[in-house]
């Protein structure tokens, strides 16, 4: 592991060296740890700004969308002055603004059952955060087919859902929690029932947590568990999340072995 930083780097991360559980060997570990975050708005803007700020060396950003002047109460890392921009390119500027030593790759266009497992394979941990059904299901089946750990992440209104999951590790995937996406029109998104704009920070701030953990290897990781915050009440619970022997993604008969039933509905990486 190269332990050889700068003065400004050491400068940089100090409050991160100074962490018994971080130091300078896993300063080191986020120096070299790629990550994959998927969809630029309210939960991708903070994870992308903090995973910058802590020194993760790779931060890959996919977003087909453009910043729009309704993105602004909660997307910030989008300004009123990028409305029109790619929201990869005007996340990627936001965060290399906090941190220019880290690297960010951008992909300006939509995740599809094409491309999906040959991007994900890049990375060594994958974060999802967009608001969608049918890109939600298509991340989840590609990082378990690809072997890649999922920190995902979910805003409605005034709630918020977390977990990760690694059936890789024997964890329960995300197909475990929900089988099948559910039916058009059943469960609206942000754009039909709203969002409190803080809550999507607070959210995507815990899977930023959530993904510098599962990278530096400390603390209880959040496979096999779900948090649910219910923001009205200021109240966090945590249910346990068994893997699903009858699961079809991960299960012992599992008959999800490609992405082929995702190829005609791939809808675009549409942001929370
Ligand atoms: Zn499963």
């Amino acid at each position: 592991m190269d332990l050889d930083f700068s003065e400004d780097e050491i400068r940089r991360y100090s409050r991160h060296i100074l962490l018994q559980e971080v130091g300078g060997i896993g300063q080191a570990k986020l120096k070299a740890a790629k990550v994959l975050v998927v969809g630029a708005g309210g939960l991708g803007s903070p994870l992308a700004l903090y995973l910058a700020a802590a020194g993760v060396g790779v931060i890959g950003i996919v977003d087909d969308d453009h910043v729009e002047l309704s993105n602004l109460q909660r997307q910030i890392a989008h300004t009123t002055a990028r409305i029109g921009v790619a929201k990869a390119t005007s996340a990627a500027e936001a965060a290399l603004a906090i941190n220019p030593e880290v690297r960010i790759n951008t992909y300006p266009y939509r995740l599809t059952a094409a491309n999906a497992i040959g991007l994900i394979s890049r990375y060594d941990l994958v974060c999802d955060g967009t608001d969608n059904f049918d890109t939600r299901f298509l991340v989840a089946d590609a990082c378990a087919l690809a072997k890649r750990t999922l920190v995902s992440a979910a805003v409605l209104r005034f709630e918020g859902q977390l977990s990760t999951f690694k059936p890789h590790e024997g964890g329960p995937c995300y197909r475990c929690l929900y089988p099948e996406p559910p039916p058009p029109g059943v469960v609206p998104t942000c754009s039909e029932a709203g969002v409190l704009g803080a809550v999507t920070g607070v959210m995507g701030t815990l899977q930023a947590t959530e993904v510098l953990k599962e990278i530096l290897g400390v603390g209880d990781s959040m496979s096999g568990r779900l948090l649910v915050w219910d923001a009205l009440a200021t109240r966090f619970r945590t249910v346990k999340l068994r893997p699903d022997p009858g699961c079809a993604l991960c299960g012992p008969e599992a008959t999800i072995r490609d992405l082929s039933a995702h190829a005609e509905t791939s809808g675009p990486v549409c942001a929370v």
